[in-house]
């Protein structure tokens, strides 16, 4: 045998059993998973009616549905993550696209944001007010612009040459969630607080702050989802905090903040008081965690939500899911709307603390 031949055979042996390992890594992993938010908060079961939680939960699976259509038949993470935010965009349950919140002026200003975890690539809009749905506009962003983020009539600009759907700004009012506004303006006044003095506040001073039912400060959406081949997507909208000022963006649309995607480590979608979200980079710390220190997932997630988040005095949650398909829904609040699903096709939906 020549040294050539046997350096061939050398070789490919060792492609063989690389490959081998490399089947059986995959084998042990979920196929695919898709986990979704509609907001953290002062969720209890004492402030809400067995309809309103009926249909938060038909409306958690309609979403988790929408995703898992896409993904069983071998569809990107990505196009999941899109699929799922639209159905909750298009609901007024949840404080994102139709029903989102109003600001101290009385208007609907929204923010979104997707990120791509294969390419790293991102997009992101702000404070726009006629755009249907955010999630796609930030999409269009990621994808059809040289830009990361645009805001206001920018982004609306965009959105229209981009053929995307454009409604007047009264399609986003919502009876209910003005009446919200009103009786939140009336009672506490802005939640914009800074204060140093919430350094050492502990979870239940900062629940207590939002003794509220949760959708009259939270409700964003969010969606984290691996697909077939090993693609991670995750993906944020909201209407911002009841109230907001002129002005403000919270962490939502911040890539890093409000999501982050990277295929070497997890997906995360955020959903709290925004202010401390960015302060604590929330969605990228997480992936930063995991990365540097060579932790799990939950550990990472704990880790920024129950120490570090809580430090600063920030309450929230996050949805993640890990390049081996294990997900994390962690949360400082009394709730989280929140739902899985996987390959079995069988949906798991949850919202008060279990
Ligand atoms: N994080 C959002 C914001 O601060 C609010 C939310 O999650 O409901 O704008």
């Amino acid at each position: 045998m020549t040294m050539m031949r046997l350096l061939f055979i050398f070789a490919l042996a060792i492609f063989t059993i690389d490959n081998v390992s490399g089947q059986e890594k995959r084998s042990d992993m979920a196929k695919f998973t898709l986990v979704i938010h509609g907001g953290a908060g002062t969720i209890l079961k004492k402030n809400m009616t067995a309809e309103k939680e009926l249909a938060y939960r038909d409306k958690l699976k309609e979403a988790l549905s929408a995703g898992y259509g896409i993904l069983s038949k071998g569809g990107s993470s990505i196009d999941a993550v899109e699929a799922a935010i639209i159905i909750m965009e298009d609901s007024p349950l949840f404080n994102a696209g139709k029903g989102a919140v109003f600001t101290s002026e009385g208007k609907n200003e929204m923010d979104a944001s997707i990120m791509d975890g294969k390419t790293l690539e991102a997009g992101s809009v702000a404070m726009v007010n006629t755009i249907k749905n955010p999630i796609s506009a930030a999409r269009a962003v990621m994808e059809q612009s040289p830009h990361v983020m645009m805001v206001g009539e920018g982004a609306v600009k965009f959105a229209k040459e981009q053929n995307l759907e454009i409604v007047d700004s009264s399609y986003f009012y919502d009876e209910k969630r003005y009446q919200q506004w009103q009786d939140f303006k009336g009672s506490i006044g802005t939640q914009m607080d800074h204060s140093d003095e919430r350094a050492d506040n502990t979870t239940e001073q900062i629940n207590a702050e939002f003794n509220e039912p949760v959708d009259e400060k939270f409700g964003t959406v969010g969606a984290v989802a691996i697909d077939v081949n090993g693609n991670i997507a995750a993906g944020t909208s909201t209407g911002g905090m009841t109230n907001k000022m002129y002005g403000r963006v919270g962490d939502s649309p911040i890539i890093g903040a409000g999501t982050y995607a990277n295929n070497k480590t997890c997906g995360v979608s955020s959903t709290g008081h925004g202010e401390y979200f960015m302060r604590a980079v929330v969605a990228y710390d997480i992936s930063a965690i995991m990365e540097h220190k060579g932790v799990s997932l939950q550990e990472a997630a704990d880790e920024v939500i129950h120490n570090k988040l809580i430090k600063l005095g920030g309450s929230g949650g996050i949805i993640s899911v890990d390049s081996e398909g294990n997900f994390a829904l962690t949360f400082n609040t009394e709730g989280m709307y929140r739902g899985s699903i996987r390959e079995d096709g069988v949906p798991s939906v949850s919202i008060y603390k279990d």
